[in-house]
């Protein structure tokens, strides 16, 4: 496992707990960390191989606590020895419940000598145990995690760890839960994982660094613009293409804190206005802001209360959910929507992105012949999200680079069929296709710091050969 590049500082203080810094400025896309899992956890519903992480329901038949598939022969060593050892205990109760096994994994690494210091270090993280205490969660792990430990009959074997009762199992699953990252399972389902020097990064809701994950779980953390010197890094813990509530609420129900960064306390999000709804009430089309309890126009001081404003969302959300993958419906909605939110509002973006998304699996059907409405507008689309992108995303980012190549291969494609239509000449041709370039090749710089050995970095390889293409494309023309 590596460590921290050598410009960065762990330091601490009381409202952060522990944080990193940097000691010099950092450059974008210089990487920072690079680190291997501590522990690789599935989704509590779904049942995985512990070796190969595939879907599986087999049980190892050394141990059988463990799941392994009929393709993997055995998985960790100590893991396996440990169980089989064990006589008169009651696996059943465990193997029901796949949540205990990030709990038990976690108490195995006190029990080897090689990894207790691993142990320490993550028994040491931050679990919100008060906060957690007597939640739904909280009774959630009491029910899928604690009892079915306890009633195994294994707690007397972990001769390492004192005192395992409700309290420290529940500390355990506290401190899975609040500091897990999502990562990428091996059929493209999610799992969650701990990493225990990224889990040091603080959040802020416009981050300084990316993540990327290879398909041998190593975690690689890089700047994704410049930092200065004494910085510090942080990282985007939920989604940015929600709004204000919807992270703050996120990061509330899932890390137990409220976020109070540059782009949530600002009412306009940054000037994005992602939760900004259209004031009918005034002449100077003003926006509808949340300021601390209020909803109010910036222009002509019209307020809403957040019953009423929260009632639209939810009737919004009601009829994104009825429209399902329905793209008639979802254009009549995005027109809808435009009388009430603001255009960049994180509902309209949201619905721009699905009819993205179905236009591209439409357009990628050889049998379809695409004409230039389809083309045009998802040009459009792409444009709209990356408005938005470039506000909340402003240094390297993945989003950024797949709006912007999405949106590349719709606009070089239609130009294309003008210019078969006859409707631009040549040189026009030409530099639509010089701006397309443009915007490939932004997209690329962006992804070069994906991993190879990623769906990203894929796709970084073909648009590389589609930028090939590109230049030969624009030679033929020019002779
Ligand atoms: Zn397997
Ligand atoms: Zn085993
Ligand atoms: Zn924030
Ligand atoms: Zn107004």
């Amino acid at each position: 496992m590596l460590e921290f590049s050598e410009h960065c500082k762990v330091l601490k203080n009381d409202t952060l707990g522990r944080y990193v810094t940097t000691t010099r400025k950092i450059f974008p896309g210089e990487v920072l960390l690079s680190e291997g899992p501590t522990l690789i956890m599935p989704n509590c519903s779904e049942k995985r191989c512990t070796n190969c992480l595939r879907l599986t329901s087999k049980v190892c038949r050394k141990c059988k606590i463990f799941l392994l598939c009929g393709s993997c022969l055995s998985h960790h060593e100590f893991e396996c020895n440990f169980f089989e050892k064990l006589t008169c205990i009651h696996p059943n109760d465990i193997a029901a419940n796949m949540n205990s096994y990030g709990t038990l994994k976690c108490l195995l690494l006190n029990e080897n000598p090689n990894t207790k210091h691993v142990f320490e270090q993550f028994y040491s993280l931050e679990s919100h145990q008060e906060k957690r205490r007597g939640s739904k969660i909280w009774s959630e792990n009491s029910k899928t995690v604690v009892k079915p430990i306890i009633s195994s009959g294994i707690i007397p074997f972990f001769g390492q760890t004192k005192n395992i009762d409700e309290e420290l199992i529940q500390h355990i699953c506290g401190a899975i839960d609040v500091n897990s990252f999502e990562i990428r399972a091996p059929d493209n389902g999610s799992m969650r994982a701990i990493y225990l020097k990224a889990s040091l990064l603080a959040h802020q809701c416009v981050a300084n660094t990316c993540i990327s994950i290879d398909d041998s779980y190593q975690m690689k953390i890089y700047a994704n613009c410049e930092i200065e010197k004494g910085d510090m890094l942080t990282y985007c813990y939920t989604n940015p293409l929600l709004s204000t509530e919807e992270r703050r609420y996120s990061l509330m129900i899932g890390k137990y804190f409220f976020c109070n960064c540059a782009r949530c306390v600002d009412p306009t999000e940054l000037g994005s206005h992602m939760s900004s709804l259209v004031c009918n009430a005034c002449p100077d089309k003003g926006f509808i802001l949340h300021k601390e309890k209020n909803w109010s126009c910036q222009k002509c001081g019209f307020t809403m209360t957040a019953e009423n404003v929260d009632g639209i969302l939810s009737r919004s959300k009601e009829e994104i959910l009825l429209a399902k993958d329905d793209i008639r419906k979802y254009e009549n909605l995005i027109e809808k929507f435009y009388k009430v939110f603001h255009p960049n509002h994180y509902l309209i973006i949201d619905l721009k992105q699905n009819v993205a998304a179905l236009l591209r699996t439409f357009l990628m059907n050889p049998i379809c012949r695409p004409g230039k409405l389809v083309l045009e507008r998802k040009t459009t689309l792409c444009e709209d999200i990356l408005t938005v992108l470039r506000i909340i995303q402003p240094g390297i980012s993945r989003l950024k680079a797949i709006a912007l190549y999405e949106m590349f291969t719709s606009y070089a494609e239609l130009n294309r069929l003008r210019f078969h239509e006859n409707e631009i000449n040549e040189f026009e041709l030409l530099e639509i296709l010089k701006q397309a370039e443009t915007m490939l090749r932004e997209a690329i710089r962006m992804l070069l710091y994906e991993p190879v050995n990623t769906p990203e970095g894929q796709l970084t390889k073909s648009m590389l050969k589609e930028l090939r293409d590109l230049q030969n494309d624009m030679k033929m023309l020019f002779n």
